[in-house]
């Protein structure tokens, strides 16, 4: 903690993903009943004091500290949802009450594993259950994103007003209670009680006579001191109230205490519907894919593929094996060339991933073990998969346990190749469906929403895994992590209509008829806009203030040419060449890159096609090259460096290129430009090689910005560029030294740093009255960043197909005069998420809400 006299630091007490309070699944926690704070899930085994002080409390069962400053804030750390009913199995309190501590002393540690099977989460909250006359700062983490052990968490100031102590006059009252809650008095009662305290105005003291016969004594004004009254159930108290509504207080207070709890913990976990309880026949989730459906409810479950216990023995065995793998491998290379090829990154990455987990050693070996133990190839690798499985599920490590549905799904393909049974299927869905299952591996996910159900929900998974990308990129509203009650519950509403809001984190099994007319309606007005949207789409994207901005599209090569010309694109902003280089044993011939290149022109019938050339090296790899293994491929020979090493690739590609017509309308874009040089050589290429060719006319030629070399001298680019093409994401990895690649930096590799930002508005100055300047990255299809980019004076973004009509539709409302006079303020913000939280802001004050409401969804 930097404990100065105005600012107190709160540091993460655990490793963990950031969970908003008001987000988390627990009523009294999401109300702010018990105070302000911020919730992590952990990704550690072991609590840390968020900043010095005094343990104050302990709860008995182990699960709860609290801490007081030297400045009188005090602050609950209670580790997972329900943890009280563990009664204290599987975490280790390392402090006592009265011990001092420093920031980062450990608290207790705990056994993930066993919380996580015996609580409802492992969410842990930190709250300011007394803030002393001090004030919370709003938090600049995201929710889902990471941080680290020993991070600044959060930040409270001095408020101007020092908090006075409440003390209430007035009748006194008095009245004896035997306390009726299973799991005692803790951190949510014990809120409620103070909140009855306050909402009567009274002074509200609970007695209790120990063993000792010693009478301990707590004001329901301090959360810790009732929580070390360590009451369980069955004790004797006496309350005693004072002030003018004594006699109620009393009545709200004995209400409380002697009506046993209900489980709570499936409260939803959002913002809108934070101090609602749930409603009878609703269910809580987390949204893992934002969105509204309503239809009726189907129970998916598939058993694994039949295989023989018995081998007929281990060569045969092996043999068998080695051949599945090899087939799934083939499969998953297939799959993920044909989902690049279609634009669907998110599916390539996971089948890579996939593929990658095929070639695992380990997996293998354990296999072979089960094998020489006399089982069969397909039951060996079920159990070693099942193994592995438990493994990952035990690491008490959030993002490996997310991993487990992928294991899941390799367990089932290669078991599949090595079964007689005929596979089997998919039962077909209703219209509207929502689907509920235990857990959905990735291939499972595919096949299922191949069948366009409305919704899904799970009982296990997580919003950072593999299936809740899936469903964010298909679109389909889905929530996770709901628990076992799900599955109880499917059995019993198995196609009844329900209403699933993954937007405030419920199931509804029985919805009103009222209820689902509205949200029909809602489902309605939304479809009707991005139908508007869709239809608007062929028109041009010009802003409030007159700009005509292109709304280009990304592809991967000619099939995506007549997607992107139906989206409304204005053009092509990105074509990757390099996925026509992939899967083949040499590089394409100059004839086979024209004819593409060619098509890909005709299907844009006129309009801008900017192909770029070869981009490998680094993630993107081509067997006959054979680059040399660099311990740094990211920062190697890649992109626009790998002609001086192979001038051949490039001579044939500039000669294929110079062969469409017309060649006005080609733009050729050089990726992974580090200085002018690199330009003016490929410039000098391509005139002797028209000139050779006998051309008149000549393609335009361009430049990535992608490296910060790049954007910082963007003028003696432009000089020599016909246009720039800011490519953020490589800009992002390079200018904040994280890899795109790395899923654990995922949500810090934010294309809204300052830093990134500033880069981007070099790139712009730069080229200013030289050339235009576009935006290819993925950033370009984020409506909220992208109307940033366009008041930093960008003139062009090249999307996703798809993406298209709805970035169409939000450069339409946007004043780009006005929101380019905040830029200054934007720049001079600390990080990307203060940047992203001050942008939504603006853009919700000056009407874009759908926009702010949607993207903030999607982080
Ligand atoms: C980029 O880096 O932003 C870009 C568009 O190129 P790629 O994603 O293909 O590396
Ligand atoms: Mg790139």
């Amino acid at each position: 903690m930097s404990d100065s006299n105005q600012s107190l630091t709160l540091q993460a007490p655990i490793s963990g993903v950031v969970v908003p309070l008001i987000a988390v699944p627990d009523p009294v926690f999401a109300s702010l009943t018990l105070g302000e704070g911020i919730a992590l899930d952990p990704l550690g085994e072991c609590l840390h004091a968020p900043c010095d002080g005094e343990v104050v409390q302990c709860a008995r069962t182990h699960h709860a500290f609290t801490l007081k400053t030297k400045a009188g804030v005090e602050l609950l750390l209670h580790l997972g949802l329900d943890t009280v009913e563990l009664n204290g199995k599987g975490i280790e309190p390392l402090v006592s009450v009265g011990d001092q501590v420093r920031a980062g002393d450990p608290l207790c540690r705990f056994d993930a594993d066993a919380l996580a099977r015996g609580a409802s989460a492992l969410i842990t909250p930190l709250v300011i259950t007394e803030a002393a006359g001090w004030q919370l700062l709003p938090s600049k983490h995201r929710e889902g994103e990471r941080v680290s052990l020993g991070e600044p968490l959060l930040v409270l100031t001095r408020t101007a007003v020092e908090q006075s102590n409440r003390r209430a006059d007035g009748p006194l009252a008095e009245r004896p209670v035997t306390l009726a809650l299973a799991s005692g008095l803790h951190a949510r009662p014990a809120a409620r009680l103070r909140a009855i305290a306050r909402e009567h105005s009274v002074s509200l003291t609970v007695q209790h006579e120990c063993s000792t016969g010693n009478i301990d004594s707590a004001n329901a004004d301090s959360l810790s001191a009732l929580m070390n009254l360590g009451l369980v159930e069955g004790a004797t108290l006496r309350l005693t109230a004072q002030g003018e509504a004594a006699e109620a207080a009393l009545d709200a207070a004995e209400r409380l205490l002697t009506t046993p709890e209900v489980e709570e913990h499936s409260a939803p976990p959002s913002a809108t519907l934070t101090a609602a309880v749930l409603n009878k026949g609703e269910l809580a989730g987390l949204v893992a894919s934002p969105g509204l459906a309503i239809g009726p409810l189907v129970s998916y479950q598939l058993s694994l593929p039949a295989v023989p216990l018995v081998g007929e023995g281990e060569a045969v065995e092996m043999a068998r094996l080695e051949e599945a793998l090899l087939r799934v491998g083939e499969a998953l290379a297939q799959a993920e060339v044909q989902a690049t090829r279609q634009g669907q990154s998110a599916e390539a990455e996971i089948f890579a991933a996939h593929r990658a987990w095929l070639e695992d050693p380990d997996l293998v070996a354990a296999a072979g073990d089960h094998i020489g133990e006399g089982h069969s190839a397909g039951h060996a690798w079920r159990e070693a998969l099942d193994a592995e499985a438990v493994r990952l599920a035990a690491s008490g490590n959030m993002l490996l346990a997310a991993r487990v549905a992928d294991l899941r799904d390799l367990q089932r393909r290669v078991m599949a190749e090595l079964s007689d049974d005929q596979q089997e299927a998919l039962p077909e869905l209703p219209k509207n469906a929502i689907v509920v299952a235990e857990e959905l591996t990735p291939s499972e996910l595919v096949a299922v929403a191949s069948q366009r159900p409305a919704g899904l929900c799970l009982a296990g998974g997580g919003t950072t895994s593999h299936v809740a990308i899936l469903a964010r990129a298909r679109g389909i509203p889905c929530l996770v992590a709901m628990g076992a009650s799900l599955i109880d519950a499917a059995h019993r509403a198995t196609g009844e209509s329900v209403i699933l809001d993954a937007e405030n984190g419920r199931l509804a099994l029985t919805p009103s008829p009222t209820q689902r007319a509205e949200v029909a309606e809602r489902i309605d007005t939304r479809l009707h806009e991005a139908e508007r949207a869709k239809a608007l789409a062929h028109e041009p994207a010009i802003t409030l203030d007159g700009r005509k901005i292109e709304v280009c599209a990304n592809i991967g090569g000619a099939a995506e040419a007549r997607l992107a010309a139906d989206s409304g694109a204005d053009g092509v902003g990105l074509l990757r060449s390099e996925f026509l280089f992939l899967e083949r044993d040499s590089a394409p011939s100059e004839i086979t890159q024209c004819d593409e290149y060619q098509a890909a022109l005709e299907a844009l019938g006129g309009k801008p096609v900017i192909i770029r050339t070869l981009d490998i090296g680094a993630d993107k790899q081509l067997p006959y090259l054979r680059l040399p293994s660099v311990p740094n491929p990211a920062l190697g020979v890649r992109g626009a460096r790998l002609w001086a090493s192979h001038p051949e690739l490039l001579e044939t590609q500039l000669r294929a290129l110079l062969g469409v017509t017309p060649l006005e309308t080609l733009h050729i874009m050089l990726p992974m430009v580090s200085e002018v040089g690199e330009l003016r050589e490929v410039r000098r290429r391509l005139e002797v090689l028209a000139c050779e060719m006998g051309l008149d006319a000549r393609p335009r030629l361009g430049a990535m910005i992608e490296v910060p070399s790049a954007a910082l001298c963007a003028r003696s680019l432009a000089v020599e560029a016909d246009f720039l093409s800011i490519g953020t994401n490589d800009l992002t990895q390079y200018t904040l030294a994280m890899d795109r690649e790395d899923p654990t930096l995922t949500a810090r590799a934010d294309v809204l740093h300052p830093a990134v930002l500033r880069l981007i508005q070099a790139t712009v100055d730069g080229a200013q009255g030289h050339c235009p300047v576009g935006v290819c990255g993925a950033a370009a299809g984020d409506e909220l960043v992208a109307l940033l980019l366009v008041a930093l004076g960008v003139d062009e973004l090249s999307v996703e197909p798809a993406r298209v009509p709805a970035v169409k539709a939000a450069l339409r409302c946007l004043n780009a005069t006005a929101l380019a006079d905040e830029i200054p303020e934007l720049l001079a913000l600390d990080d990307a998420a203060a940047v992203r939280q001050h942008l939504s802001a603006w853009l919700a004050q000056t009407n874009h809400t759908d926009i702010t409401t949607t993207t903030l969804e999607r982080c």
